[in-house]
């Protein structure tokens, strides 16, 4: 008789199959029928929808949680943000950067978000974020997968030591290459800094993800050059590129010839629809343009989309909750992916796909795949979109690390039923 240390029942996953899960240790060690089965704990997910975590590839834990200090963002801008997070960094100590961000986590495991890959600000001759970042990384360890990445917001030429201090990040430990080349004095420096930004990757054998062509200006064109040096460097399959927001403005006959390089380059997008939603089309009047890339078409093409969160309560952003429903739900609406198999889709890009961009190992809910999982209070992946409903069980690494009672509404209605969840099932596509 198999004997499992949890056993998590009757959930249905994603694709829609119904199966038992048994977990033993930090591992995966069978699913199917498992009637019969001993187990130490034993999770009834009869009905509801069990999944893989979610994963946000797209994130700036140096900020998070800062909303309001010193100031709000009055204009809404990305660059009224960016001086805000100027200000907000002068006065920001380690330690503080360390509670926010532990705070943050604490959200995202009870949301069952387990895998983040954060931006830490390199623009800081102390480089305190990276600091922070990099011990918030090893107590989060056992129950959450951070990945960093050297962010030079300021520039990386742009501002005078961001390049040495990109480096030194890197040398101290930070996962990931990230840069800005929209932001930097001019295109052909943008350009420089996507080169050289491929070349350090190269060199020290890292991923590669730069905040890419964040702007309404359609000739910001810098996604061009990263897969140029992708393709150059060979480093198909190892670069993100992230917003990409120009491309929704950009002349279609010119993104006729640019989607098949990224495609060919293996080049993946990181949209972030709740903050590209916000931020961009503020200098338009109307028509006012939405700022999303061009998810659907790039997808057509075979190019990985994964959406990311970027922002929570923060100088760029003043909501969120740590749920990549809500990003996906957003990026669902924006983006018009309202087709059965879209949607679905859209559940797909917070977990596997993310995943697949952020290079996670033993990610799934297959035999041998780390034991990770989320119950949530829906029947489908299509239905938690449209509920962003509870997370009744995580679990991370073998361990139930959160746990939330089921929270039906108690209806007092003469000759009505006595509570109500919502649920509605979808009819087979
Ligand atoms: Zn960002």
């Amino acid at each position: 008789m198999a004997s499992f240390d949890i056993l998590v029942t009757g959930g249905t996953l994603p694709d829609g199959t119904v199966k038992d899960i048994g977990i033993t240790g930090d591992r995966i060690a069978a699913t199917g029928d498992l009637t019969g089965a001993e187990a130490g704990e034993v999770i009834d997910a009869s009905g509801d929808l069990v999944s893989p975590p979610f994963v946000d590839p797209h994130f700036h834990m140096d900020a998070t949680l800062s909303y309001g200090t010193p100031r709000i963002n009055a204009s809404g801008t990305l660059l009224e943000g960016i001086s805000l997070w100027g200000e907000l960094k002068q006065i920001a100590t380690v330690d503080e950067m360390v509670a926010r961000a532990l705070a943050y986590c604490d959200w995202a495991v009870s949301m069952g978000l387990l895998a983040v890959r954060s931006h830490v600000d390199t623009c800081d001759d102390d480089l305190k974020g990276v600091e922070a970042l990099l011990h918030v990384r090893e107590v989060v360890k056992p129950y959450l997968d951070l990945q960093l990445v050297a962010f030079p917001q300021d520039g990386f030429y742009r501002d005078p030591t961001a390049r040495a201090n990109t480096l030194r990040a890197l040398d101290m430990g930070v996962d990931v290459v990230g840069g800005i080349p929209h932001f930097e004095r001019t295109m052909a420096d943008g350009a420089a800094s996507v080169r050289e930004l491929c070349e350090i990757a190269a060199e020290r054998g890292l991923l590669v993800d730069l905040h890419c062509d964040e702007t309404d200006d359609p000739m910001s064109r810098h996604i061009e050059a990263l897969a140029y040096e992708t393709q150059r460097l060979g480093l198909q399959g190892r670069v993100a590129g992230s917003h990409l927001t120009s491309m929704h403005s950009m002349d279609n006959y010119y993104v006729s010839k640019l989607l098949p390089l990224i495609a060919e380059a293996g080049i993946a997008a990181i949209p972030n629809p709740l903050i590209n939603i916000t931020l961009q089309g503020r200098h338009d009047t109307f028509p006012k343009r939405r700022g999303l890339t061009r998810v659907k078409e790039m997808q057509a093409q075979g190019i990985t989309v994964g959406w990311g969160q970027d922002c929570v309560r923060d100088p760029w952003y003043s909501l969120g909750t740590a749920d990549m429903l809500d990003v996906a739900f957003m990026g669902l609406h924006v983006a018009q992916m309202t087709s059965p198999q879209e949607m679905a889709r859209c559940f797909t890009m917070v977990t596997e796909e993310n995943a697949k961009i952020m290079h996670l190992d033993g990610y799934g809910l297959a035999q041998g795949d780390r034991a990770s999982l989320v119950v949530l209070d829906a029947g489908s992946s299509i239905e938690a979109l449209r509920l962003r409903p509870d997370r009744l069980c995580v679990i991370s690494k073998g361990k139930v690390v959160s746990r939330q009672a089921r929270n039906d509404a108690r209806l007092t209605l003469p000759g009505r039923p006595a509570s109500v969840r919502r649920r509605h099932p979808v009819p087979d596509a």
